[in-house]
């Protein structure tokens, strides 16, 4: 007869709104939780539900094989790990680090991590806490496919989906930025809409159903042009440069007539005129991407 394969083990270092989403999820699926955080207390309700509260993360660390640690940036999670009695806790083990932050930091911990003999992989979150636990999470992840393969089982109790993106382990950060600069510009350019439709007797609630359908148009965009922007064609055929350059000129004018801070449009109007006097009038907004490098 085999004997039953053991609990499955877990520590999470760092108990932000992320961090304790992690920790639940995998105590909700029956997966052994350590937990540690800076600041003490956060782990409360973790504890209630199952968890391990640690009094030091390298006593945390020492508790699992599979560490995941998710802090605000690397300055922490360099604060966390990088202390003798963290590191030798960590030797032999796998650090999984849901971190957001740079790949060079990424690369980075990965050298020191090889340095130390600590098993390292390295990982981004895509969707928001409420989606932890959830068909909705999305996790990408970069290094060893090995170390991806065989914390598969444990990861996946966090739901969702849990891609490996390749072995340099930038890539994950590297998707990580890439996709929450989407995300951040088109927050700062949603700040500014709500601004104008309120000067303009708009309200947020008024304007939310129509912002939707903005939105929603994205996503073709985003299919129709991949194509574009790899081969470097810019097709502009349905709305060239400088059609939408005039379109920006008249929302900057309208915020302006009001006084309100038209930076984030002019930004993009201001990209949108140098391709055009640099000769590509007729090409799409995406010829935007081949003139943002160094001049
Ligand atoms: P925060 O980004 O605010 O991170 C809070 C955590 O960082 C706390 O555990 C805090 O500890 C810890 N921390 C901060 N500074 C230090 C330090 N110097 N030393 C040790 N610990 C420190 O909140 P989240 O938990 O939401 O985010 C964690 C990560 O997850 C971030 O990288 C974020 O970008 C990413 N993420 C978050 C999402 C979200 O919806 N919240 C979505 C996708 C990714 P203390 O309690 O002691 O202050």
């Amino acid at each position: 007869m085999s004997s039953p394969s053991p609990q499955p083990a877990v520590t999470v270092l760092g108990l932000g709104p992320m961090g304790r989403s992690l920790a639940a999820a995998f105590l909700a699926a029956g997966v052994r939780t350590t937990v540690w955080n800076r600041t003490p207390g956060r782990d409360r309700e973790l504890v209630e539900r199952g968890a391990v509260s640690a009094p030091t993360p390298e006593e945390a660390v020492a508790a699992s094989e599979l560490v995941v640690v998710c802090v605000v940036n690397y300055d922490a999670s360099d604060a966390i790990l990088r202390r003798e009695a963290v590191v030798d806790a960590l030797k032999g083990r796998t650090l999984v680090n849901l971190t957001a932050d740079t790949p060079d930091r990424a690369r980075d911990t990965a050298a020191w991590a090889d340095r130390h003999g600590i098993a390292y992989l390295d990982g981004a979150i895509m969707t928001p806490t409420t989606t932890i636990g959830t068909p909705d999470a999305v996790f990408i992840y970069s290094g060893p496919a090995e170390l991806h393969r065989s914390h598969g089982s444990v990861l996946e109790a966090l739901g969702g989906t849990h891609t490996h993106l390749g072995e340099d382990i930038g890539r994950a950060a590297a998707y990580d930025v890439a996709l929450l600069g989407i995300f951040w510009t088109a927050m700062a350019g949603y700040a500014h809409a709500l601004a104008l439709a309120k000067a303009e007797g708009i309200t947020a609630r008024e304007l939310a159903p129509f912002a939707q359908g903005i939105g929603a148009i994205l996503p073709p965009i985003f299919e129709a042009t991949a194509g574009h922007v790899d081969d470097g064609s810019f097709s502009g055929e349905d709305n060239p440069l400088t059609s939408s350059a005039s379109s920006m000129a008249h929302i900057i004018a309208a915020s302006e007539a009001h006084g309100i801070d038209a930076a984030v449009m002019r930004a993009a109007e201001g990209q949108a005129r140098r391709a055009i006097g640099l000769g590509y009038g007729n090409d799409g907004f995406t010829r935007v991407t081949a003139i943002l490098g160094p001049r």
